[in-house]
């Protein structure tokens, strides 16, 4: 049995197989035992669940999820990686790898007609962790958590509060669908090879319903990323550059909601841009 954190066991199978870490495809492959434990039980994998793993490289955190029994789906995007984890997971029948773009992939054919919701378990390749957070949201219906290594400086953006320099569109998106919590910081020692920045293992709790209600989720969306266009620039600014919006509209909303015509987007809440959503609904 491999020892899949071992860098000489690691080394040992790259060679075998004449592999060679693809900086491209963002692989930087796990080697502490203590993350990836602290993953699966913050992930809180059990027997008979359903979990979806991006990128599952030579198949180390697959494993340990694939010991709680549990049903592990896992997308890897390299072909060359296919014959390393046939031979690392062979043995477990609840295991299955689709090679596969997971941005290509239907999560919802993945998994077909169960009733129990997936969750997911991940260390995301880097170069595109922002796009694949933004798909698993999008099926926020048929997933109750997702758990995933990240850039430490994306984790504090994917958890900001109001106001502060980690604070932009993606908070919002994901505080419009998720409760999030940084729950581990993890040194770039912790990885081969080891990337540049430290990460951080984030944990996503879904919401059963969305935190603000909007009449049109489309136009929240608009607003929000228009609202983070231009940072530096009054909301009336970015709101004209990023999503095409009259100043004079945006001006009336301002008022008419009790705000400074001076406001930044980044100084507005979720709930400012549901209330600005509503208006624009109604008066545009
Ligand atoms: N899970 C392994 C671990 O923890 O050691 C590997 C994680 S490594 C950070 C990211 C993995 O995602 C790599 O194996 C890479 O090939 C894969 N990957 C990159 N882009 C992908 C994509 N678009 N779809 C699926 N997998 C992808």
């Amino acid at each position: 049995m491999y020892n899949l954190t071992d860098p000489s066991e690691i080394r040992r199978i790259m060679v075998k197989y004449d592999k060679n870490f693809k900086k491209s495809l963002g692989q930087n492959f796990l080697t502490d035992e203590e993350v990836l434990n602290d993953i699966v039980c913050c992930a809180d994998i059990k027997k008979d669940d359903f979990v979806l793993e991006i990128g599952p490289g030579i198949g180390v955190l697959t494993r340990k999820l694939a010991e709680t029994g549990a049903n592990v789906k896992a997308v890897e995007i390299d072909s060359s990686l296919m014959p390393i984890l046939n031979e690392t997971l062979s043995g477990f029948d609840n295991v299955q790898i689709i090679n596969a773009d997971f941005m290509k992939t239907d999560v919802f054919d993945l998994f077909g007609n169960t009733n129990k919701k997936i969750k997911v378990a991940a260390n995301l390749p880097y170069y595109i962790t922002t796009p694949i957070l933004m798909r698993l949201l999008e099926n926020k219906n048929i997933i109750s958590s997702i758990t995933i290594m990240v850039q430490k400086e994306v984790a504090e953006r994917l958890t900001a509060k109001n106001g502060g320099k980690d604070y932009g569109a993606v908070t919002l998106a994901v505080s419009y669908r998720a409760k999030a919590e940084i729950t581990r910081i993890v040194p770039s020692s912790c990885f081969m090879p080891p990337p540049k920045v430290d990460s951080a293992v984030v944990h996503l709790k879904i919401l059963d319903e969305p935190a603000v209600k909007v009449s049109d989720e489309k136009m929240l969306f608009r607003l929000i990323k228009g609202g983070f266009a231009l940072r530096r620039k009054t909301l009336q600014n970015s709101l004209f550059a990023g999503a095409g919006i009259p100043k004079e509209q945006t001006l009336e909303a301002l008022n008419a909601l009790g705000f400074s015509p001076k406001i930044r987007g980044e100084a507005l809440s979720l709930e400012d841009y549901a209330n600005l959503t509503e208006f624009f609904e109604k008066n545009f």
